[in-house]
Parts: C-alpha cells; structure tokens; sequence
C-alpha cells in the first residue's frame, strides 16, 4: 500500500521537473530556431547564427553577397 503511494508521489515529481524545464515547448523551438536557409544551397542555418557567419558562408562558398544568399535576414 505504501509502495504505491511512493511510486504516485515520485511520478509526480517528474512530472514537476519536466514542466520547469520545459522539455516539450524546447523541441518546439529548437525546430523553429533552424529557419534560416541559404537560398544557393539551401543549407540550413540556426536562427541564432550571426550575420558575420552568414556573410562568410555567403562569399566562401557562392562569392555572393549575405543579401544574394539569405534575403530577409537582418544583418
Ligand atoms: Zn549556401
């Protein structure tokens, strides 16, 4: 009897811990966040990455400008 009592009150905790993490609204950001795309090569980009990388990838890899390769994406 006291087993089961233990055992609801542990999945309960888990519970807590999941929620304060925010371990399901994460992947769905995480998704979201992988929204920049070169329009060359569409190779993706994570929303986070800075316009100094986008400029590299932009003149290394198609010698074109960010503009030409990523539209839209403030520098
Ligand atoms: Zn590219």
């Amino acid at each position: 009897m006291g087993n089961g009592a233990k055992a609801q009150q542990k999945r309960e905790r888990n519970v807590d811990k999941n929620a304060a993490k925010g371990s399901k609204s994460q992947a769905k950001v995480n998704e979201a966040a992988k929204n920049i795309v070169c329009s060359v090569c569409r190779q993706p980009f994570l929303v986070t990455t800075r316009a100094p990388a986008l400029e590299e990838h932009s003149q290394n890899k198609h010698s074109k400008t960010m503009a030409d390769c990523f539209p839209g994406v403030p520098k």
